[in-house]
């Protein structure tokens, strides 16, 4: 952010207030500002500090927000205000306050921020006309404590959580509920509107925009004050905000994918601090993040969940020689009959789609790839088709290899149809179905049932007798630094889903992640895993920055990101190390190379503010995307 930004924007002087000339203005674009605007004597009445205006900007014209308001500008010539489209202010001083702090933490400008936290029928040129309530009656005393309750939507936890939604409203308070999944809003919107019949609000299932604005407005002119939805609803412009409470904090969807990468913990954290609100985190395993947060602010967990945790058993597969096509251990195997026999329901877990993850000729070794990714083509065995897992593409499956001509092509590699087979045969007597991102739900004769992770967006549904993980491996070994984490928090997570027992099949039983699981011991998890995270500067330790760069070729890409480098180096920025380019991961996506700088520093804003003036002036070739990614 530039420094002009920061050293006056609240402009709350009363003598330029009641008759102010120029407006700092900010817009949605990846451009710093505020800009010094004219404003026209006809406009200076309405005009107002939290609300958007219509300017010109370079040669095209713009919404822009109101963010100050100056009596003289270094410019000589101010474009003027063309016209001001909402009656009162639409940002609240905290929301203000807010997307400020936002932006100078996700690398992205003021102006989108702001825009962001609008509903898409107010970042165009619509009118409003908000009938803003006076100031909250009776200002109770905000405490802004943090509380972890430790569970997942368990009764002790939702005991909990009612009672602080209570004791919020009463206040004359809003409260902020969020839910990872849209899955996830049903279940959880049922208990509180039996609970809040007329306070509540669902954002994110919204059918039309208008239907959107609609809700928005309720929200901000403080006519509801119960809000549940889905991480963008982390932005609702809830008036006098008590309480946030995030449901299955350990979720990666509560994280962004898509600029401005950012993480609705550390988002809701911010609206805490600058709206004195409390948090409720509820979560069976949190992030390594948020433990780490938790000790440090010696903050205990209400509730613990050990207590009904069914029992975990760890099958060592190096024990067992298995048959190419069977990823099914003995003791496994043992199991399933058991739980068939009685007439119980068992959930196998392999996170691998289709059924075959490659395809080959086994003539000339020619391998189907996605054109546009680079990665093999999984076989879908029911619709005979061909599909990339990072674009989704089909295509149809060639009769013969389109390399050599002279062979037909075959599927390797074990995806839960070929499971689903194998199931079928090993168990003539009993339903196997399958699951995965595609399905709806499970149907209920079903004893056997073999999905990929999508299922447990069914958590609320999910009534097993004893859960099986065949692959566990793959996800410990995953390239990502929390990938440990977020396997021991699904481990806990299944062995609060599962009636009876889970097992997990591995080639790495001494894993820590494994080892503490069983008992469970969260603090020795936790330890261990800070510890390396320490070790290696990873976050919360130290944070990365990724500075991406895409475009459609590939030389092009690799030298665009040199330049950066270089510049970079040249900045000589203080305690941020960076290493040089590398290829992200998927090096290729959707037909776009992608090439990656990572730097580490102990303070994201201070990291940013040094790298925005390299980015801004390096010279860009065209048809580059460059993003900045915070903790990615
Ligand atoms: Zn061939
Ligand atoms: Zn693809």
């Amino acid at each position: 952010m530039p420094a002009r930004m920061r050293r006056n924007t609240s402009a709350r002087n009363p003598r330029l207030k009641t008759m102010p000339h120029i407006a700092k203005i900010v817009v949605d674009l990846p451009v710093a500002g505020p800009f010094d605007y004219h404003i026209p004597k006809n406009l200076q009445a309405d005009i107002k500090v939290g609300s958007r205006v219509y300017v010109p900007f370079h040669t095209r014209y713009r919404i822009g927000c109101v963010v100050g308001f100056k009596a003289k500008s270094s410019f000589r010539r101010l474009k003027p205000v063309l016209a001001t489209l909402d009656a009162q202010p639409i940002f609240s001083e905290e929301t203000m306050k807010f997307t400020k702090e936002f932006a100078e933490s996700y690398g992205c400008s003021w102006g989108e921020a702001m825009m962001m936290t609008l509903p898409k029928a107010l970042r165009k040129k619509k009118a409003t006309s908000l009938t803003l309530g006076g100031a909250p009656k009776a200002m109770a005393q905000k405490a802004a404590e943090m509380i972890f309750c430790q569970g997942v939507s368990g009764e002790q936890s939702w005991s909990l959580i009612i009672r602080r939604i209570t004791e919020t409203l009463n206040n004359d308070q809003g409260v902020i509920v969020l839910v990872p999944e849209v899955a996830m809003m049903t279940g959880v919107g049922q208990v509180l509107e039996q609970n809040f019949p007329k306070a509540i609000c669902l954002l994110g299932k919204e059918t039309s925009e208008r239907e959107e604005l609609e809700r928005w407005q309720l929200i901000r002119e403080g006519k509801t004050r119960l809000v549940l939805g889905t991480r963008s609803a982390i932005f609702a412009p809830v008036m006098n905000l008590g309480l946030l409470v995030i449901c299955e904090e350990e979720n990666p969807a509560f994280k962004q994918e898509q600029t401005p990468f950012y993480h609705v913990r550390d988002v809701a954290l911010m609206r805490r601090k600058i709206e004195k609100a409390a948090i409720l985190f509820v979560s069976a395993a949190p992030t390594a993040e948020l433990w780490s947060l938790l000790q440090k602010a010696k903050i205990k967990a209400e509730i613990f969940a050990e207590n009904n945790l069914v029992p975990l058993q760890v099958i060592d597969m190096t024990n067992y020689k298995l048959r190419e096509k069977t990823a099914i251990s003995v003791p496994l195997q043992n199991a399933l009959t058991e739980t068939l026999v009685r007439g119980g329901r068992s959930l196998l877990l392999l996170n691998r789609r289709g059924f075959g993850t490659i395809t080959h000729c086994s003539n000339c070794g020619f391998v189907m790839t996605c054109e546009k990714c680079g990665v093999n083509l999984t076989f879908l065995f029911s619709r005979k088709q061909l599909t990339c897992r990072l674009c989704n593409a089909e295509r149809e499956i060639p009769s013969i290899c389109p390399s050599c001509t002279k062979s037909y092509l075959r599927s390797e590699g074990v995806g839960i149809e070929k499971m689903e087979s194998e199931l079928s045969r090993i168990f003539p007597q009993a339903q196997v179905v399958r699951f995965d991102r595609e399905s709806r739900d499970i149907p209920k004769q079903a004893n056997i049932v073999i999905a990929t992770q999508a299922v447990k967006r069914l958590r609320d549904q999910l009534a097993f007798d004893m859960i099986g993980v065949l692959d566990f491996d793959a996800q410990l070994n995953r390239s990502d630094f929390r990938s440990t984490q977020q396997a021991f928090s699904w481990l806990i997570q299944f062995r609060q889903m599962a009636r009876e027992k889970v097992f997990v099949q591995t080639r790495l039983p001494d894993n820590y992640c494994l080892q503490t699981a069983i008992g469970p011991d969260f603090q020795r998890f936790y330890d261990t895993e800070l510890k390396f995270r320490r070790e290696l500067g990873f976050p919360p330790f130290r944070h990365l920055i990724n500075i991406g760069v895409r475009g459609p070729k590939e030389e092009l890409v690799f030298e665009q990101a040199q330049v950066l480098f270089e510049r970079l180096q040249q900045a000589k920025i203080n305690e941020v190390d960076f290493a040089e380019p590398q290829a992200d991961t998927p090096a290729k996506l959707r037909g776009k190379y992608r090439f990656v700088i990572v730097l580490k520093g102990k303070s994201v804003k201070q990291t940013l503010r040094s790298i925005q003036p390299v980015l801004s002036s390096s010279p860009r070739k065209s048809g580059m995307v460059i993003t900045v990614h915070v903790d990615p």
